[in-house]
Parts: structure tokens; C-alpha cells; sequence
């Protein structure tokens, strides 16, 4: 099973709830994977069993650049604040070059992410119609 790793800071995690809420069909198709209080947001509104790490400034992010570094994660939606300083700018850094360096898409902003999974749909349309 494919993964999907989900990260929201905190302005941001209205919009994940939302975006999630949307996709949630299809997101039940993946192993999901979050930092902490974002993973723990979705799985208290949504049965998704979303698996967390730790939060983000705590090394959560790392966390998951772990696991896109071993291509463990096969797809990556990170809702940024592009408006606020993170404490953790060095580790979301790190996150975003680990996906450039393993070529793992990476949407930064809601309309990307929800281009990403619909091609992501048709992706599991063509292959159950083949
Ligand atoms: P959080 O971490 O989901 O634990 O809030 C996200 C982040 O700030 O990177």
C-alpha cells in the first residue's frame, strides 16, 4: 500500500480538515502517515487511521524526511504558513529537499495538493479499468 504523508502548521490545519474531508474516500485507500497534532486532528474527525509521528518543531518533520528518504512516503501534502516563522524552518527545509532529492511529489498549498490527488484518482481508476 501506497503512503501519503500529511503535515499542516497550525493555520494551515483548518484547511487539511477541510482538504481531508474532500478526499476522504480516496485517502482510505493509502497508509497516511502525519506529524502529531496534525494526524491527531484527522483521526479525531475522520476514521482514517492516519499514523503520527512526533509534532513538527519536536522532529516530526525529520520524521517523515526519514521516510521519504528510504521511499517509504510516496506522496507529500505539507500546508505551510507562509505568512508566520517556523522555530523548525531548518528541519521543513531539510523535508522539502529530501522530496526534491528522491523526486517525491510535493504539494505546498491546497490547490496542489488537490491537483496531486486527482491524479492520484485517475491513477487507481486506470489501473482497476485496465
Ligand atoms: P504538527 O506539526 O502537526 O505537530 O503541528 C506540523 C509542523 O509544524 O511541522
Amino acid at each position: 500500500m501506497e503512503t501519503i504523508a500529511l503535515i499542516a502548521h497550525d493555520k494551515k490545519k483548518e484547511e487539511m480538515l477541510e482538504f481531508v474531508d474532500h478526499h476522504k474516500e480516496l485517502l482510505k485507500e493509502f497508509h497516511l502517515v502525519a506529524t502529531r497534532t496534525t494526524g491527531t486532528l484527522i483521526n479525531k474527525n475522520y476514521n482514517l487511521n492516519v499514523e503520527t509521528m512526533m509534532s513538527g518543531p519536536l522532529g516530526g518533520d525529520q520524521q517523515i524526511g526519514a521516510l521519504v528518504a528510504t521511499e517509504k512516503v510516496q506522496f507529500v501534502v505539507f500546508l505551510r504558513d507562509p505568512l508566520s516563522s517556523q522555530p523548525h524552518e531548518p528541519d521543513i527545509n531539510a523535508l522539502l529537499r529530501l522530496c526534491d532529492v528522491h523526486n517525491i511529489p510535493l504539494a505546498t498549498n491546497r490547490k496542489s495538493a488537490h491537483i496531486m490527488l486527482k491524479y492520484i484518482a485517475k491513477k487507481i481508476f486506470d489501473r482497476d479499468n485496465a
